[in-house]
């Protein structure tokens, strides 16, 4: 295993929520997926990340994008009022503005 879940997940606790968040189950997907690169599962309190990114290569931007991501989803439930179910939100794209480099990872994402 090149890059450690739960350590970047803390580090990045500190940095976004002044710590805030309670530490989910994090973990590896099975395969190598890149249509899902990271995924939160409310139902198990879980973060999986595709194996993709484990791999030395990886710069570390891209996984701490994917992983900031996913913990917005922690932050900002989905939405349910109206006919509609929205995932991302007003609220959860504003958040995610708040990233350093954004534009940078999501290039990166394109690349991997
Ligand atoms: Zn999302």
């Amino acid at each position: 295993m090149h890059h450690h879940l739960e350590e970047l997940f803390d580090r990045l606790n500190q940095r976004f929520f002044d710590g805030l968040m309670g530490r989910p189950q994090l973990g590896w997907s099975r395969g190598t997926s890149r249509s899902m690169l990271g995924h939160f599962d409310p139902s198990h309190n879980a973060i999986i990340i595709s194996r993709i990114f484990d791999r030395p290569e990886v710069p570390a931007l891209a996984l701490e994008y994917v992983m900031f991501h996913e913990m917005l989803h922690l932050r900002y439930p989905v939405d349910h009022a109206g006919s509609r179910r929205r995932v991302h939100t007003k609220e959860f794209r504003q958040a995610e503005r708040g990233f350093p480099r954004l534009k940078e990872a999501k290039e990166l994402l394109k690349k991997l």
